[in-house]
């Protein structure tokens, strides 16, 4: 039998269009859906250009009994001529509705099982187990919604590098087989099987490389870096993950600023066709702690927290005396129309304080007639008043306190306010509040370590001005560092750096490495102080994580082709896996007797 002829694809299913009518054309693609209508079938056939409607005739002769067969998934290559839909059968939902494909030949490509979820729901696919479609990411990726994610990844990555290249930057890849970087989470190890007993690290940044790329006179790189961190896995956390990672010579902060803004305005522009209008406010640590209870506030909502210590200095309610007396605070907030809120919601309200450990939440509700408050009996009248002119309480509204030291207060009204924008529905869907913090402590105090630890990483500039607090009052000292928060996401952060050894070495003191520590650590840093190191700074900012932002995604799992699951495992591959005695004795590694626990249950499908 002669070899069959061999078909090329002429064009995507989702590209046809009226003006294509009286071609004919061939197409590749998978079976979205069959219908059997009045004697003819009806194939939605999907490729990653879209879909269009396929007729089988039954004069179409084979073609026809083979269409008969197929199944959802199967793939097909169609021959057939674009024509145009009889009057009041287009459907103005599809790209391609007001056409329709003719088939003259069918060839079938390779046939599909019937898939574990259906592919196409002509919705969303909501009730699907996000573990069974990462079992099956390669279906789930055919998705509209999935591909429209992964393209859009690739734009913003595209976008980036483009942005970067005319700005004069170099990309430059860094190893992953590295030594630990300090950023503070737990690394993943690598067993050399040519140095028994030693270990690479994963990167957790390119941090140490990207300082010395400057000392080694590249002036401006970037990268999209891949970086590794070993850390309990939140909703927009992945083991492994993806930054736009810059560093840049002789500059300041405010050239970093600036080329951040310009590159958020690049991406979102060519991405999202959205206007973003440098220069984004900015708020000190201190003062986006005091307004919003947040190092990354949400600002497209207000509902800003007030410092009322002062209001219960000598307050009957013990406890407020009590946490005033020994230098706590208290912090309130004011939820307008908050009045009308259930006993139930009230208790929820209370509730969530308790999740993020709110010893207490007091609420206060402003009515026709007075205050009613489980601690109404304690307040007096001039307490009242001084609370309704500090937090502009109207009739009708409710007002929150927590009284605790000031940082968990803090924190924690901030987590109930946002809590409460969601709960009133206050935050814009569509707007996007980009923010810069600046001005964060240089260190924090580490009580399970019972040492100073750096907030952001330990190459990071202290100001100037607060270089003599290194010695006498470190907990003061301000660095030069800058996070950039988008609609309450910390999207990334960096700093000024060091690049004098004598700073460094003091930084490293006050962080209680010895002399040896940390020479053995960050010698070569060190070191390469000593040769001219040029003053420069950079930032890196979380690509999932802005991805996820620009698709309107809640989880950075939806713009990751192949994520972890919650647990870091792979439902897919059944990553992480054993190995083979013989590959551990290679390494000269032995696993220790495990403890008994439930089989990875993410494994299972
Ligand atoms: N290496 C830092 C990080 O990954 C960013 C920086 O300082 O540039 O968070």
């Amino acid at each position: 039998m002669a070899a069959a002829e061999k078909w090329t694809r002429t064009d995507g299913c989702g590209a046809l269009r009226p003006a294509n009518c009286g071609r004919t054309v061939t197409l590749m693609g998978w079976v979205q859906r069959r219908r059997d209508h009045g004697g003819l079938i009806f194939i939605d056939m999907r490729d990653r250009s879209g879909v269009v409607q396929v007729v089988f005739n039954p004069d179409a002769g084979d073609a026809f009994a083979v269409a008969e067969s197929l199944r959802n998934e199967y793939v097909i290559a169609v021959k057939g001529t674009v024509t145009r839909r009889l009057e009041g059968m287009e459907n103005p939902d599809l790209a391609t509705g007001e056409i329709e494909v003719v088939a003259e030949e069918l060839r079938v490509l390779n046939p599909s099982r019937t898939p574990p979820f259906p592919i196409y729901t002509g919705g969303p696919l909501k009730e699907v187990d996000e573990t069974l479609r990462l079992r099956y990411r390669y279906l789930d990726m055919r998705r509209p919604e999935m591909q429209r994610n992964i393209i859009l990844r690739h734009r913003a990555a595209k976008a980036t590098r483009d942005f970067f290249d005319r700005e004069g930057f170099i990309e430059v890849e860094t190893p992953m087989l590295t030594r630990s970087t300090p950023e503070g989470a737990r690394d993943f190890l690598v067993p050399s099987r040519v140095h028994p007993g030693e270990f690479f690290a994963l990167p957790q940044s390119p941090q140490l490389f990207k300082q010395l790329l400057m000392v080694g006179g590249l002036e401006r790189y970037f990268q999209l870096a891949r970086c590794f961190r070993d850390e309990d896995l939140r909703a927009d956390r992945q083991p492994e993950f993806t930054q736009i990672d810059v560093e840049m010579s002789f500059i300041d902060r405010e050239d970093i600023i600036d080329t951040t803004e310009r590159l958020m305005q690049a991406v979102f522009a060519d991405t999202i066709g959205v206007e973003v209008t440098p220069p984004f406010p900015r708020l000190s640590y201190r003062e986006a702690m005091a307004r919003f209870g947040s190092d990354k506030p949400d600002i497209r909502f207000g509902l800003e927290l007030v410092d009322v210590t002062e209001v219960f200095r000598d307050c009957q309610f013990k406890i407020f005396a009590r946490t005033v007396a020994s230098g706590g605070t208290i912090q309130g907030l004011n939820a307008p129309k908050g009045a009308s809120f259930t006993r139930r919601e009230l208790d929820e309200l209370v509730e969530v304080a308790g999740t993020y450990g709110a010893k207490g939440l007091v609420w206060i509700v402003f009515e026709d007639g007075g205050i009613r408050s489980p601690i109404a009996k304690f307040l007096s009248e001039t307490e009242i008043d001084a609370l309704k002119t500090r937090l502009q309480v109207k009739m009708g509204d409710l007002v929150l306190l927590v009284a605790d030291e000031r940082q968990a207060a803090l924190e924690i009204l901030g987590q109930v306010r946002l809590f409460l924008g969601r709960k009133l529905d206050l935050i814009p869907k569509d707007k996007f509040s980009f923010l810069w913090v600046v001005d964060f402590p240089l260190f924090e105090w580490d009580e399970e370590e019972k040492r100073f630890v750096s907030v952001h990483h330990p190459f990071t500039s202290p100001l100037d001005e607060d270089l003599a607090l290194l010695d006498t009052e470190p907990a003061l000292a301000r660095s030069k560092s800058y996070d950039l928060v988008l609609n309450g996401y910390e999207l990334g952060g960096g700093s000024i750096r060091i690049h004098r050894r004598e700073i460094q070495e003091r930084i490293f003191k006050a962080l209680g490495l010895t002399e040896a520590e940390a020479q053995d650590k960050f010698g070569f840093l060190l070191e390469a102080f000593e040769y001219g190191a040029p003053p420069h700074g950079g930032i890196a900012l979380g690509f999932d994580r802005m991805v996820m932002l620009l698709a309107g995604q809640g989880s950075i799992r939806e713009c990751i082709a192949f994520p972890k699951t919650q647990r870091a495992t792979c439902p897919l591959t059944g990553a992480p896996g054993s190995v083979s005695p013989r590959q551990l004795e290679e390494l000269s590694i032995r696993v220790a007797a495990l403890p008994s626990g439930p089989e990875k249950p993410d494994a299972e499908g």
